[in-house]
């Protein structure tokens, strides 16, 4: 069975998420921990919280995947963001312990003309400083666009990355279909040798879940536009074979595509008939 879900709205709750996941025809769900453009967290409502795992253990889901505010820079040129980004991040991660054993999911950043090189090694640096041996949650690298100087379109920036970080059991990546697609890899065509690639650079023990979005714009192009599942460059079939490889299928998958909640059940329905 496919685990699959959609991003959902944290105002609503917990366990109303998890109710919202079930309706729209999923077992997992994505959140953003706080306001996408930062700033203070709700109090955790433990009740909440406790209710939502006793949900979830009942309805089979699939771990479920938090994303960090996009905002964050952990490789900024300025101190005080990366300060930021760390402070932020070291509380989702406490607050996570609240729904132990699931996944936190981040953008590791722009090297704003540092050079990859530096914002690799500032991004190791903030992770070291917020990961903890006794933590349950998996924190996740997503593969990013490329856009403007994000460090992360290449396999091997992710590798420079996890390489240099410590606690490396509690460390994987989030796959986005669209960001790959427009950081050069073609899913579309080439989704075995993709993958063969991601494998023998990163090591596919490592990919943990995956983001299905469909691309406004053609393979390699670096802008980073969401489409709907099947109305983009990258296509239905390409889909079909995402979410039916053997390497793959087992991965919890999360919709971020433009659509309101009607539209992700549609895509929830047609990914799950595959
Ligand atoms: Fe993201
Ligand atoms: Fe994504
Ligand atoms: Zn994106």
């Amino acid at each position: 069975m496919l685990n699959i879900g959609c991003h959902l709205s944290v105002s609503n709750g917990f366990e109303n998420m998890g109710k919202q996941a079930i309706e729209l025809g999923g077992n997992t769900f994505q959140f953003f921990t706080r306001n996408p453009r930062g700033g203070k967290a709700k109090d955790i409502d433990r009740k909440d919280t406790d209710a939502l795992l006793i949900l979830m253990k009942n309805n089979n889901f699939s771990k479920i995947l938090a994303h960090a505010p996009y905002t964050l820079n952990p490789c900024s040129a300025n101190e005080r963001t990366r300060q930021f980004a760390f402070e932020t991040m070291a509380d989702d991660l406490k607050r996570m312990e609240y729904i132990p054993n699931n996944m936190y999911n981040f953008h590791p950043g722009s090297h704003v003309g540092q050079g990859v090189d530096k914002g690799i090694e500032l991004i190791a640096e903030v992770l070291n400083e917020v990961m903890r041996e006794d933590m349950t949650t998996t924190v996740l690298l997503e593969t990013m666009a490329g856009k403007g100087s994000e460090v992360g379109s290449k396999f091997e920036e992710l590798k420079a990355i996890i390489e240099r970080v410590e606690i490396k059991d509690k460390l994987g990546v989030c796959l986005d279909t669209c960001h790959v697609f427009d950081g050069g890899y073609d899913i579309k065509d080439n989704l075995e040798g993709v993958l063969e690639s991601f494998d023998k650079i990163i090591g596919l023990s490592r990919l943990k879940a995956l983001h299905l979005n469909d691309s406004k714009n053609p393979l390699g192009s670096h802008k980073d536009r969401h489409e709907k599942i099947g109305k983009g460059y990258i296509g239905l079939d390409a889909f079909k074979n995402i979410v039916t490889h053997p390497a793959l299928k087992a991965l919890p998958c999360f919709l971020e595509t433009p659509n309101e909640l009607e539209g992700y059940a549609e895509e929830i329905a047609l990914l799950k008939s595959f």
